[in-house]
C-alpha cells in the first residue's frame, strides 16, 4: 500500500492516479468507501484499490514503469490549453510545445494528435448566436477575447450599438489604429 497522487488527465474529467513509481491508473469504479482502479496501459491486467486514502496495487504489471508519462500528459495539456485559448495554427503550437520538452516528440505524433487538438479548439468556440444581442455578449466574454483580435494580435474595439426600434442595432469592430479617429468623430 502506498500514498498516491491524483492528477487531471488531458481529457476533460479524466483523472489519473499514481504513486510516483511510473505506473498509472484510471478509475474503474467508485464506491462510497473505496475506488477500483485499472492500469492505464492497454492489455495490462494490473489493478489498484484505494481505501482510506491509500492505494493498494494488485497483480504485477506486464510492462516497465513509464517515468516520462507525467511529462507527456503535461505536454498534451499545454498543447490543448493553447488550442482553446489561442488562434495560433495547430502545427505551430505543436512544434513550440514539443521543442520545450526532451525526448517526447517520438511519443506524440502530430498527425495522430491533430484531431484531439481540433476538437479542443472547436469546444472552446462560442455557439452560433441566435441574434445580434447574443453575439454582442460573445464580444465581451473573456473566454473568447482571443477570437476578436487583429492579424497581429492586437485587441480590437468592439461594441454593440442599440438604435431606435426602426433604426435597428449593429455590432461595431474598429481597428486599434483607427480608434482615436473614431472617438474624435463621436465627439463632434
Ligand atoms: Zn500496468
Amino acid at each position: 500500500m502506498m500514498e498516491f497522487v491524483t492528477i487531471e488527465g488531458f481529457r476533460t474529467n479524466s483523472k489519473i492516479f499514481h504513486c510516483n513509481n511510473g505506473y498509472f491508473y484510471k478509475l474503474k469504479c467508485s464506491r462510497p468507501n473505496s475506488k477500483s482502479l485499472q492500469c492505464l496501459t492497454t492489455d495490462c491486467t494490473a489493478t489498484g484499490l484505494i481505501v482510506d486514502n491509500l492505494l493498494y496495487e494488485k497483480h504485477t504489471h506486464t510492462h516497465d514503469p513509464d517515468m516520462g508519462y507525467l511529462a507527456l500528459v503535461n505536454l498534451k495539456k499545454n498543447i490543448l490549453r493553447r488550442c482553446a485559448e489561442e488562434c495560433t495554427p495547430h502545427r505551430i503550437i505543436y512544434e513550440e510545445e514539443t521543442s520545450r520538452t526532451q525526448g517526447l516528440e517520438d511519443r506524440l505524433e502530430y498527425t495522430s494528435f491533430l484531431r484531439i487538438m481540433e476538437t479542443a479548439r472547436a469546444a472552446a468556440q462560442p455557439k452560433i448566436p441566435n441574434d445580434l444581442m447574443e453575439y454582442a455578449g460573445d464580444l465581451v466574454d473573456p473566454r473568447y477575447s482571443h477570437l476578436f483580435r487583429t492579424a497581429n494580435g492586437r485587441a480590437m474595439f468592439k461594441g454593440f450599438v442599440m438604435g431606435a426600434p426602426d433604426a435597428g442595432s449593429a455590432v461595431v469592430f474598429i481597428s486599434p489604429s483607427l480608434e482615436k479617429h473614431f472617438q474624435l468623430h463621436m465627439l463632434l
